[in-house]
């Protein structure tokens, strides 16, 4: 299948890269020139504008960072919808909000151009491996269409019903896992004080009941001491306030989640943003004097 991928950042990246060792043929856009590289390198194609890519492929994939960003890239001047060839389908990787991707799904639609959002989880590591789970809303007969490009860098791939089905069932997820590094960051801050060996309260956790990946995620960023961002904090603070908004939307109470809403936000406010989620934990570090490793 001839695809277009537009953002190869560090989600789009090995995304696209599995896309190409699944033998499909790939044109490639990223405002990064070496990120456009990396998969020129395994044999795609370059495309200089969104716009110039839609021309020449059936599908174009996007994974950009902002909602701003995924309006340009699909209905600027340079965008998708002012290259499209005939036929064209836009599916958008990136996480959003239900109510946006419906706006930016009928904005396509109205352009001749059908659009499923296809938000993904499972961090960089799992988009490496090809594993990650991959939520869709949008034309079941589209969804069936274009399962073999999903197997391609997914492992687990679902359709859950209408545009925007995808992107509520993403932000659900995210909002349980930054809950859990919340939790982890606590509860690893009160071990330590209580005088326990880190690496062994970790390994405990891990065998026991408070183990999950959120906890795991944020164990092995702090016992390295390492907040290189492998998901952007910025990120994750965009996402629990689109499941914020959700919320809002349908009137549904949310108590855990504005808590560790806040504490990203302090995080945010000691200019930790661009570092990775997990340094949710160093704003505990920070308060308390001392860090979780020792
Ligand atoms: P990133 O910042 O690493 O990559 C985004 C890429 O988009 C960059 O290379 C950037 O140059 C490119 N870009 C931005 N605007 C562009 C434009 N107008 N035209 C062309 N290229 C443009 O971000 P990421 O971590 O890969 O995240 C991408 C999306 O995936 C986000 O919506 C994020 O919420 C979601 N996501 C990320 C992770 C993760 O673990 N990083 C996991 C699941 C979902």
């Amino acid at each position: 299948m001839k695809v277009g991928f537009i953002g190869v950042g560090n989600m789009g990246g090995p995304m696209c890269r599995n896309i190409i060792a699944g033998g499909h043929s790939v044109v490639v856009c990223d405002k990064n020139p070496e990120a456009v590289e990396r998969c020129t390198a395994l044999g795609a194609q370059a495309g200089a504008t969104p716009k110039e890519v839609a021309a020449r492929v059936e599908v174009v994939m996007t994974s950009l960072p902002m909602p701003a960003n995924l309006e340009e890239v699909a209905l600027g001047p340079d965008g998708i919808a002012a290259g499209a060839a005939k036929g064209l389908v836009h599916i958008d990787l990136s996480t959003n909000s239900p109510s946006f991707v419906r706006k930016i799904g009928a904005a396509m639609e109205e352009r001749g151009v059908p659009f499923l959002d296809a938000p993904v989880s499972g961090g960089v590591a799992g988009a490496e491996q090809g594993t990650i789970a991959i939520m869709v809303g949008g034309d079941a007969v589209l969804f069936e269409r274009f399962r073999p490009v999903f197997d391609s860098f997914g492992k687990n791939v679902f359709h859950m019903g209408a545009v925007g089905a995808g992107s509520a069932a993403k932000l659900v997820n995210n909002m349980i896992a930054f809950c859990s590094m919340a939790a982890a960051a606590e509860g690893l801050m009160l071990g330590t004080a209580a005088g326990l060996d880190p690496e062994q309260l970790v390994e405990v956790v891990q065998a026991s009941s408070g183990d999950s990946r959120g906890f795991r995620f944020l164990a092995e960023k702090a016992l390295a001491g390492d907040w290189s961002p492998k998901f952007a904090l910025d990120l994750g603070y965009k996402d629990i306030g689109l499941a914020g908004q959700m919320a809002d939307e349908l009137n549904v109470p949310l108590s855990v989640a504005p808590p560790t809403q806040n504490l990203m936000r302090v995080a945010r406010s000691m200019g930790f943003g661009p570092d990775d989620i997990t340094s949710m934990a160093r704003v505990y570090e920070k308060l308390l004097g001392r860090t979780i490793k020792g």
